[in-house]
This record gives C-alpha cells, structure tokens and sequence, in this order.
C-alpha cells in the first residue's frame, strides 16, 4: 500500500506558512513504514530539532482505478479517519531552500500516526466534516472538510491521473492552520465530530 498527501489544502494554513497557493495540488508519497498505528507511542526521532504535527482527515481506498472521474470518485473510498502528517519541519525548510525533496522530511519511520476509521454512511455528508486536535488537553488545530481547496472527489480525480490507487491506500487530505512543534513528553489526541479516534504519546 502507499500513502499519498496532499500538500498546502487550507487556505488559513498556506498563510500561516508563508506558502503560495498552488495551482494544482500539491502530493508527496509516505512509506507503508511510516504507519504508526493503534494508539502506539511516537518516538521523537534524533534527526530533527523541529518534529511539528499536522492533523489531518484520511481516506481509505477501496477499490482500484485509474483516471477516476470527479463524479465517481466517491466509490472509491468507504472509510474516513483521522491522522497525523508528522513532519521534519527543520529537514523539510531546508529542503524548500535547496528545491530537493521533501522524501524524508514527511515520510521517516512512524510519520503517519493513523486513528479509528469511520464508516462513510457515518459521516453522510462528506463536505462537512469536523475534526479537532487537542495537543496536552488543548485544542491546537480545527478543521472541516468543507474548508479543503481541493475536496475529496477531486483529490482523488487529480492523484489517480498520475498514479493508480489500490485497495488499501491512505490519502491525507491536507491541515488546517494551528500546526506547531511537539516535544517528548506531549499527548495528541484527535477527533472527528465527537467521536475521538487518534491518541499519541510522544516520547
Ligand atoms: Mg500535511
């Protein structure tokens, strides 16, 4: 399976970055390895000075394709959860910087803390979809899906021009402003709607 991002997808977020907005969607790819699943510790990794949490929505493929269309995009995902786009922000500045890739600023071990999926039939409307970050009890980034330069559908459009996506495949969808450093010691927990589905140790 493979993980596919989508970079730079809240406006309030490019802000906060002193980004551009893009013209067309940003994507970068994760490792399978880079999974962190069922509530497991994220250990801070020795080869950055700067890890930062991006909380953001996931979808879980379900079937294969290829140039997918907008309006038949939606049958390709049956599962929503939540995420973490855990990021080097120090290795990825500096990679900006020299115009190198971003492979190990986003994607080194346990960079993709992934939660719970919901079901879609329980989230029927798709284009509102709240989530929620709470960094040690407090909440650091609110977001809805209604929010998303690129939705859903579309996103799925754009990537599977590109590459085919398979049964299994995660796509994260992008995070809203409120991204910030972690350090050893803090607690993540995520929600969507009410429900929480995402907890994480960093240590
Ligand atoms: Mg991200």
């Amino acid at each position: 399976m493979k993980i596919i991002c989508i970079g730079r997808n809240y406006a309030d977020h490019i802000r906060e970055l002193n980004n551009s907005t893009p013209a067309s969607p940003v994507f970068f790819l994760k490792p399978d390895t880079a999974l962190l699943i069922r509530n497991r510790p994220f250990y801070y990794p020795p080869f950055s000075a700067n890890i930062h949490y991006e909380a953001e929505l996931v979808l879980k493929i379900c079937k294969t394709g290829k140039n997918i269309q907008e309006r038949f995009a939606h049958t390709y995902y049956d599962e929503i959860g939540i995420g973490l786009d855990m990021t080097a922000r120090d290795l990825q500045d500096d990679a900006k910087t020299k115009g190198l890739p971003w492979a190990v600023a986003k994607g080194f071990d346990q960079s993709a803390p992934i939660g719970r999926f919901l079901p879609k039939p329980q989230l029927p409307d798709v284009k509102n979809i709240t989530f929620h970050l709470c960094l040690n009890g407090i909440t650091v980034q609110q977001g809805n899906s209604g929010m998303m330069i690129q939705g859903f559908d579309d996103i799925i459009a754009s990537i599977s021009t590109f590459m085919t996506i398979r049964t299994g495949d995660l796509i994260f969808t992008g995070t809203p402003a409120g991204v910030g450093p972690v350090k050893v010691g803090d607690k993540l927990e995520a929600w969507i709607e009410g429900e929480k589905l995402l907890s994480c140790l960093i240590k």
